[in-house]
């Protein structure tokens, strides 16, 4: 997806500041033209990214890095800051009940969106409905009221009607058992007149709490425009940008919304219900630059979760953040992996596993299979509570004993083992990543 790129090349740059604790002009320069590249692949405005080297140039020649943090941790951060800046904040959307309207030109996204929103509100906790007002374009309403039923949310919409506020009207009546209405309007080719008097009057009638404009990635720096046309005309207080999956011009939206002081609120991904982010500039920015998301992460494990109803087993990544990693620790990671599928994707969330670590890691150093898993499972049952607690204690005469407890050889007893001293040692190596700020804005 969009500014892919950035994270791979810089990633090369950094790695070659492995042990310095200093930066000298020319690796400055280095890392500044890879991102350069990228942004400017990516359809960003050419001053912007001027704006932005500028900065990440000076910043990182005058500021004095903090004690303790190596060249690569300091550049890495003011690369993150600048480009947290530049993306921009998010819209704020509170999980209470609430009333959004979408708009958009015909074909940005808004009904697949509205589905996807509903289909993320109700991961949430909260009751959605879609309430589908687009009488214009032939075929809007099986599309909503098909995407509603494969998102399990509420439906609202009438094909006979061919009046878009009366339609309001009916589906605010009817969906008052759902906490979030989100109301689906009609799009033109253009922002016409008669879009704007459309929305308008739409707008009267639902009142809503949140006006988030639908725009497609694809127009790239055309978002400026876009957003602001509907901002002077209707008022927006949000943005989706969609399609990311299939454009490298995002960069240009992101920037491009941002430099019209809207806030980007959601990003799709593709085409199906689930293919919808919260957009989060920390954790998008972070996932870029190969330092992994904590808080996608966390989605997942709680999506996996509720999905195989497994509460007990509640792991909570940023457990791991602090504190010793215990074998009770791995034993309900490797529980919450199994459940969410591809091991690299959610590895690569990891903050501080994406990237160059993974690279110098067997193989299959984090291929813990399901047998694997079962087999480690026997054996932990065999073992004593101190020495879950406290697995680096663990002695010849100890893994004899727990070998023949739990009836598997000591060679799975030492490769539990050897595979919780991994993964405690990747884990150390994160925490020891930085300072104290490289948690902070991983937890923003
Ligand atoms: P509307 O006219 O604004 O309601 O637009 P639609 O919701 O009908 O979307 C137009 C087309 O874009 C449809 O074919 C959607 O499947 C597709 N689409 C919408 N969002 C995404 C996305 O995030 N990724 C991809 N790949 N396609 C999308």
């Amino acid at each position: 997806m969009v500014l892919d790129d950035l994270g791979s090349s810089l990633r090369g740059s950094l790695e070659k500041l492995r042990g310095q604790s200093r930066l000298s002009e020319e690796d400055v320069e280095e890392i500044v033209k890879e991102i350069q590249r990228a942004l400017i692949q990516a359809d960003v405005d050419i001053s912007l990214v001027q704006e932005l080297s500028d900065d990440i140039k000076a910043r990182a020649l005058e500021e004095e890095p903090p004690a303790g943090t190596t060249a690569r941790d300091h550049i890495l951060r003011i690369v993150y800051e600048e480009l947290v800046e530049l993306v921009g904040d998010s819209t704020e959307i509170p999980l209470e009940p609430q009333t959004i309207v979408l708009a958009g030109l015909q074909g940005s996204g808004k009904t697949t969106t509205a589905a996807k929103m509903a289909w993320w509100f109700s991961k949430k906790g909260l009751r959605p409905a879609v309430i589908q007002t687009d009488t214009f374009r032939p075929g809007a309403y099986d599309q909503a009221k098909q995407m509603t039923e494969r998102a399990e949310v509420d439906f609202y919409g009438d094909p006979d009607e061919d009046d878009p506020v009366e339609i309001a009207r009916e589906g605010l009546e009817r969906t008052q058992d759902a906490d979030v209405r989100i109301v689906d309007t009609s799009g033109r080719s253009g922002l016409n007149e008669e879009l704007v008097d459309e929305l308008e009057e739409i707008e009267a009638e639902v009142d809503p709490d949140h006006n988030l404009l639908v725009l497609d990635a694809a127009i790239g720096q055309g978002a400026k425009d876009q957003a602001k046309a509907f901002g002077d005309a209707v008022g927006i207080d949000g943005v989706a940008i969609t399609k990311l999956d299939g454009t490298a011009k995002g960069g240009g939206a992101l920037a491009a919304v941002d430099q019209t002081n809207s806030t980007i609120a959601f990003l799709g991904t593709g085409e199906e219900v689930q293919d919808i982010e919260r957009f989060e500039p920390s954790g998008f920015i972070s996932r870029l630059l190969g330092m992994g998301d904590l808080k996608q992460l966390t989605e997942r494990v709680e999506r996996a979760m509720e999905e195989t109803g497994a509460e007990d087993d509640d792991w909570d990544p940023e457990d791991l953040m602090d504190g010793e990693f215990t074998l009770h620790d791995m034993r309900k990671q490797m529980n919450a992996m199994n459940k969410m599928g591809p091991l690299d994707q959610v590895m690569d969330m990891i903050p501080g596993l994406g990237g160059g670590l993974m690279d110098q890691l067997p193989d299959d150093a984090m291929d813990v299979t399901q047998d694997r898993m079962r087999n480690f499972e026997v054996v932990m049952d065999a073992m004593t509570e101190d020495e879950l607690r406290n697995p680096r204690s663990v002695g010849k005469s100890q893994v004899e004993r727990i070998a023949r407890g739990s009836g598997q050889g000591e060679e799975t007893v030492r490769e539990l083992l050897e595979q919780h001293k991994m993964m405690a040692r990747m884990l150390k190596q994160f925490q020891g990543m930085g300072d104290g700020d490289m948690q902070r804005m991983m937890k923003q």
